[in-house]
């Protein structure tokens, strides 16, 4: 089991606070703060095309008439960030790329799911919520550990197919294999090549990373560890007490963009 970040819980009056400060901005200031937010961990190039993109959707979620308050709330949970990243997969499965178009994916095959890295990845507040409130029924069901000690709790250990499917994240989204082989072979610690994450995998985290340096000062944008979540959730704890459970420390969003950044980089 990886270790369990403890935080304390801020007081309703900080959290009060907080929110309004949120609340203050208004959607001009909210572009100049990203116009002026670095991200210093990673590529100009890979910030700015973070920062087009989010550009790009909040013109657009203004367009449809979505509140100032709406925009800033979809971007601090990290909704934002993680439609930004469904938009630019459902793009590429327009077109699909090689390794898109023959990926050996099938369900019940579930090496993808054995969580070898860390924390099982890094997701936003409300992808943590979205698995949260999938996982909170199926409390005292065996889980995945019942297959594979390092299995995402969130995996059915009898056909291997994720619980939570309609709600799980973007990491589980973007990740894919052409070899089941090679994913078997990562799995057991190995370095196989022909697995790994989609490229719409680096701006989701690029954005969510940039929108927590433009919003810095005004409400604390989080990231959580995937299988301190699942983990959480099927243990009975409520959504909150979740939450707390599998928050990361703020440098785990700079080393999972910087990290994915560099092995991209490599890959070329
Ligand atoms: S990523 Fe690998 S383990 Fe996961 S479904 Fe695809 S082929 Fe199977
Ligand atoms: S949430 Fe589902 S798809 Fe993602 S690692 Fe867990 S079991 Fe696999």
């Amino acid at each position: 089991m990886a270790h369990v970040t403890k935080i304390s819980r801020p007081s309703a009056s900080r959290k009060t606070v907080r929110t309004d400060a949120l609340l203050r901005i208004d959607i001009a200031a909210l572009r100049a703060r990203l116009t002026a937010a670095r991200l210093p961990d990673l590529a100009t190039r890979q910030a700015d095309r973070a920062r087009r993109l989010l550009l790009a959707w909040i013109g657009s979620a203004e367009a449809d008439g979505q509140t100032a308050e709406t925009i800033l709330r979809a971007l601090a949970s990290g909704a934002a960030a993680a439609q930004i990243g469904a938009a630019l997969r459902a793009q590429m499965a327009e077109n699909p790329p090689p390794v898109v178009r023959d990926a050996a994916c099938a369900p019940g095959c579930a090496f993808c799911c054995i969580l070898t890295g860390e924390d099982g990845g890094t997701i936003t507040g409300a992808e943590a919520r979205a698995l949260h409130a999938a996982l909170a029924p199926l409390i005292g069901q065996p889980d995945g550990r019942a297959w594979h000690p390092m299995a995402c709790p969130a995996l059915d250990p009898a056909t291997r197919t994720c619980r939570a499917y309609d709600a799980r994240p973007a990491i589980c989204r973007s990740y894919l294999s052409t070899d089941a082989r090679a994913c078997e072979v990562n799995a057991a610690g190995g370095s196989a090549a022909g697995a790994g994450v989609l490229g719409a995998h680096l701006d989701y985290l690029a954005v969510h990373a940039l929108v927590r340096a433009a919003l810095a000062g005004t409400v604390k944008v989080h990231s959580y560890a995937l299988r301190e979540v699942a983990a959480a959730a099927l243990a009975g704890l409520d959504a909150k007490a979740t939450l707390d459970s599998a928050r990361h420390p703020t440098r785990m969003l700079d080393r999972a963009h910087a990290g994915l950044a560099a092995a991209a980089s490599k890959a070329r």
